[in-house]
């Protein structure tokens, strides 16, 4: 008979994913994002000196063995994906055997050795934040095994909006359809324009001021906290032409003695994360100094709870109302 949790196809292929070196060097590579969390870790050795840490997603151990070096007392890192029989080999041969417990299976599903951890470390977050997320994994662990008072390494995360001018990218990507060997595919064009791009935006791309639109604290979310609709207004910077909204996330270590974090916008160095593009049906006109207002939901698809149902509303009313724009547009990350 087979098991009665038996994995979705989705589950498996996403924890297939992890199996394979590659992502993982990819990961590594972002300096950016790995250095931030060894920072944060061997900035804060008073906080981690003689506790227990939980590694929630261990992957090839970095995080563990960056608590071994801030003075933890034992570590325990869980990954469901193959490679942590990597991590059990490099853990060995840099001689944290003995500090490092790592064991395979999902989160939710595998009992630790200890009653409760003090610090939960993890390393969770996806595309636009939230795809293919793992965060509900991190406040199932934190429900079920922090100490009161205990900390989570990184504990707040902010999701941003701003808009761009995009006409030539826009062109090659969605104007394409318009004529393809001389036929028209404008059918195409609708399938497109609902999936987010995730690319590097320029800079110089961006019109308007950034807008908070939703903040996350680890230590109080809830699973539900991450289906939300929030409003978000953008003050453009100069008259231009706007074709797409943009959004990217930071991440903040703020139990630190001196707060850590990193950035994934524009104004920022590159990370594997890059921004998420949303682009609008047409352009808008825009002056400076005027307003758009806008709303944004994002929530997991009935299908597959990795994947997003991201909806953008904007509302655009121009100084000059012959360039006054709105509208509803529906994506789907998957
Ligand atoms: N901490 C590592 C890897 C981060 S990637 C690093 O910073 O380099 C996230 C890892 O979490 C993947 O290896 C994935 O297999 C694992 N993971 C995601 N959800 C999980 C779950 N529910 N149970 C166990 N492991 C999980």
């Amino acid at each position: 008979m087979e098991g009665a949790n038996k994995m979705a196809h989705s589950e498996v292929h996403y924890f297939q994913s992890y199996n394979h070196h590659g992502i993982h060097e990819e990961m590594l590579k972002d300096e950016v994002r790995t250095n931030t969390y060894k920072n944060a870790i061997y900035q804060n050795a008073h906080l981690f000196k003689d506790k227990v840490v939980l590694d929630v997603g261990c992957g090839t151990g970095i995080l563990s063995m960056f608590a071994v070096k801030a003075g933890a007392k034992q570590v325990i890192g869980v990954d469901m994906s193959t490679i942590i029989e990597k991590a059990r080999e490099i853990v060995a041969v840099n001689g944290m055997s003995d500090k490092i417990t790592l064991i395979q299976g999902k989160m939710e599903e595998i009992t630790l050795p200890v009653d409760k951890v003090d610090i939960i470390i993890s390393e969770w977050m996806g595309y636009f934040l939230l795809y293919e997320s793992m965060l509900d994994t991190v406040l199932w662990a934190r429900d079920r095994y922090l100490v009161p008072g205990g900390l989570i390494f990184p504990d707040k995360a902010h999701i941003y909006m701003a808009a761009i001018e995009d006409g030539d990218y826009k062109d090659e990507k969605i104007g394409f359809w318009n004529n393809v060997y001389g036929f028209n595919y404008t059918p195409m064009q609708k399938v497109a324009l609902a999936e987010p791009l995730v690319d590097t935006v320029e800079l110089k791309a961006v019109v308007t001021k950034p807008s908070l639109a939703y903040s996350i604290d680890l230590y109080t979310v809830k699973v539900e906290d991450l289906s939300f609709s929030v409003p978000f207004t953008l003050e453009c910077e100069r008259n231009d032409y706007i074709h797409a909204f943009i959004s990217w996330f930071d991440i903040e270590f703020s139990k630190c003695h001196k707060p850590v974090k990193f950035s994934t916008g524009p104004h920022a160095k590159y990370t594997h994360w890059k921004q998420t593009v949303f682009y609008i049906s047409d352009y808008l006109i825009c002056n400076k100094g005027e307003t758009i207002s806008g709303q944004i939901s994002s929530k997991p698809t009935e299908r597959n709870p990795r994947d997003l149902d991201v909806v953008v509303s904007y509302q655009f009313e121009a100084q000059d109302p012959t360039r006054s724009r709105g509208e509803t547009l529906s994506y789907k990350m998957c």
